[in-house]
């Protein structure tokens, strides 16, 4: 039995994606024999990133101001939208370096399983953006709610901003985790390849 505080950090370590008992203990343990001052600075990383990042009021995407980075670059392109499910996907898209238009983050995809519907989803902001856009570009995963997703704004698009050409990416974004090298070539392509719905 591990004293209360212990027990809490533990709990705290398994709430993460793929951190079972052992992981966690681990952590946990490696904590308590940490240099106060890294533990104070972590503490406060934990806590920054949830109270100072907010959602860009443009686009969606994670950010410390009310507009984010990407947006606020006159040198991008403004009228190319890149449409994704959440930051992470920007992250990866970045990486490759290859996109030069701004992004859109949905924070999340139409889900009948998980009963998201598309008012829970940031889409009437997109449409607002597509009408002084030239190209949106589907890119939500290849998955069953990514589709269905993709599907549900083409249609919407194409009644409330007929002059915007709508693309969807060749295949889905790769979902989860960090992307590695093969599949930021693997997005290039997506993104070279996509085609008009
Ligand atoms: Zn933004």
């Amino acid at each position: 039995m591990y004293p209360k505080s212990l027990e809490q950090l533990i709990d705290s370590f398994r709430t993460l994606p793929g951190v079972g008992e052992k992981t966690a203990e681990r952590y946990a343990l490696l904590i308590t024999e940490a240099d106060p001052l890294e533990v104070e600075q972590f503490a406060q990383a934990l806590l920054d990133v949830r109270t100072k990042l907010k959602h860009c009021r443009i686009c969606g995407n994670l950010t410390e101001n009310d507009t984010c980075e990407i947006c606020s670059d006159q040198s991008r392109d403004q009228g190319q939208i890149f449409v994704v499910q959440s930051a992470k996907d920007v992250i990866a898209m970045e990486r490759t370096g290859e996109y030069h238009g701004v992004y859109h983050v949905l924070n999340g995809l139409i889900s009948s399983s998980k009963g998201v519907l598309p008012e829970d989803l940031n889409i009437d902001r997109l449409i607002e953006r597509a009408k002084d856009a030239h190209e949106v570009i589907l890119a939500t995963s290849a998955t069953l709610d990514g589709e269905t997703t993709a599907l549900y704004l083409s249609r919407l698009l194409a009644s409330r901003c007929p002059d915007v050409l709508v693309t969807r990416i060749a295949h889905g974004l790769p979902s989860g985790g960090m992307l590695d090298y093969a599949d930021e070539m693997t997005l290039m392509h997506a993104l070279t390849d996509r085609r008009k719905v």
